[in-house]
């Protein structure tokens, strides 16, 4: 394996204002490999002073940015675009060192995440106004876009390149500059990004990539007045947190929190898709995604026939370090992951659940652990209600449509579900039905750059992706023209 400072693309320094730069105090903080706990290098320790800064470079960038035609821009996000392309393998192992997953996920990844700059490159020239008949015959009504200013983004850990992409290339599409925040787990790849965007051609100061104690950048970010926009992907703690502070200012505000997704098995079901999904749904990234199946449903006729496939297709996965090609399931983040995971089988095993298949740490040791199936789970269990972020499946047995929309709409979150069903009544009733921002009907997965990513309830604010996503960076302006019949 190559070391990872031999990278083209690795940094160690924060992008700011088109330079790169140390943290004021020379401060670092160590980057980890989740696969052997070892130091892959380290990222400067920036605080107030340097966030400051990076919004102060932004704001003065931002009037030649909205100036350009989107035409311009579309230009430069495009050859953004293209370079991450050009460079997917080097990406991709970057990830997988700092991040954990199988390297054809980070591979997936990748591409996914390049796919919202595609996207938005080409959305931007479609910004459309609106002209609207006023009721005075001399007046007319004329609505224009406007981008909102100077965006900060705040992102996770679990997909780290794809979660910067997808709030960066809307922003800077419709003529934002933007300051990121990356997870502290995951620096690495941010700055992989921020480097291909110095090469695409992006003026000074309109991406700005800054490192270190996330409070104090986060708070800065929530609180400067220049921030016009605060799009967060994390938990919902956090995401309230931030909520309160970017009150203060009145800041537009996006929000993708944490999500419990229910996962439906019906009798009428195809039981080796629904299987095929929950795999897919369950654990990908080792089961830490907002979007993973919480809670899988399946109804008594079929519960049996699905518990077996789905047993026998988890005992195939492999565990281990995720540079390795033949592993399906990396390590947790980390140890803190780790213990939480424990924490919900222990306390459903407390419950009365079944462990069918895995059920506690891997003998790999550190922060490995074993693909989980659990059946028999109660409602009362902790994991029937809060996040896991791991690979473990609880699988419920219901008996009739009310019942299981009733249980999976119990829940203050309301980002993925999905559920398996060939009856086309039973599909538009229940995809109705939940309280979810996302249904996926026979598919596992429904992540993609044409549609719209969002929850409700405390699942968050606004929409990533698809047509819907510049409408979280851009301000409706209306311009009432008078006087016409002079
Ligand atoms: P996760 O469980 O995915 O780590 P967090 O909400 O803790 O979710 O983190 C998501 C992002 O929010 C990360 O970039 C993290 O560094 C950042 N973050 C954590 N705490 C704060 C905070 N108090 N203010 C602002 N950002 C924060």
């Amino acid at each position: 394996m190559m070391n990872i400072k031999d990278f083209k693309l690795f940094r160690d320094k924060n992008y700011i204002d088109g330079k790169w730069v140390t943290a004021d105090s020379g401060d670092t903080i160590s980057v980890n490999n989740p696969a052997n706990l070892k130091e892959i290098g380290t990222v400067p320790k920036c605080g107030t002073s340097e966030t400051k800064k990076a919004i102060e470079a932004a704001n003065k960038a931002w009037p030649d940015w909205k100036a350009k035609s989107a035409r311009q821009r579309s230009d430069i996000l495009r050859k953004w675009f293209d370079l991450i392309m050009n460079n997917k393998e080097e990406l991709a192992q970057i990830m997988t060192i700092e991040q954990g997953k199988p390297i054809n996920e980070s591979r997936g990844e990748i591409g996914y995440g390049a796919s919202f700059i595609e996207w938005f490159s080409e959305e931007a020239k479609r910004v459309y106004g609106d002209t609207i008949p006023d009721p005075m015959t001399d007046r007319r009504i004329v609505v224009l876009k406007q981008p909102v200013g100077v965006v900060a983004s705040i992102t996770p850990w679990n997909f780290p390149n794809a979660m910067i992409t997808r709030k960066c290339a809307p922003a800077l599409a419709v003529g934002c500059p933007v300051v990121i925040k990356p997870a502290s787990q995951t620096p690495f790849s941010a700055l992989a990004l921020a480097a291909l965007a110095e090469e695409a051609g992006f003026p000074k100061g309109t991406l700005n990539v800054i490192t270190g104690k996330a409070s104090e950048i986060g708070d800065e970010l929530a609180t400067n007045p220049i921030v016009r926009k605060l799009s967060f992907t994390g938990s919902t703690e956090i995401g309230k947190i931030l909520l309160q502070k970017c009150s203060g200012t009145v800041k537009k505000v996006s929000m993708e929190l944490g999500g419990h997704a229910p996962f439906i098995v019906f009798n009428d079901a195809n039981i080796n898709d629904a299987v095929a999904g929950a795999m897919q749904s369950k654990f990908r990234n080792t089961g830490q995604t907002c979007v993973c199946a919480n809670r899988i449903y399946v109804q008594e006729k079929v519960h049996e026939e699905f518990c077996k496939k789905f047993i026998e297709e988890v005992s195939k996965m492999k565990v281990g370090d995720g540079l390795n090609e033949e592993n399906s399931s990396g390590p947790m983040i980390d140890e803190h992951s780790l213990t939480k995971v424990e924490e919900h089988v222990e306390d459903a095993i407390q419950y009365g659940a079944k462990v069918a298949i895995g059920g506690s740490r891997h003998s790999l040791g550190m922060n490995f652990y074993q693909p989980t199936i659990l059946t028999g789970v109660s409602s009362e269990a902790k994991i029937t209600t809060e996040e896991t972020f791991g690979p473990v499946a609880p699988i419920y047995k219901f008996k009739d449509e009310n019942e299981v929309i009733e249980l999976a709409n119990n829940s203050p979150y309301g980002l993925a579900s999905y559920f398996y069903s060939r009856d086309i009544g039973r599909i538009w009733r229940v995809a109705e039905a939940l309280e979810y921002g996302m249904v996926g009907v026979n598919t596992g997965l429904t992540s993609k750059a044409e549609a719209p990513f969002g929850g409700i309830k405390e699942s968050g604010l606004g929409r990533e992706g698809s047509k819907y996503g510049v409408d979280d960076f851009l301000e409706i302006k209306y311009i009432n023209m008078c006087g016409l019949d002079k």
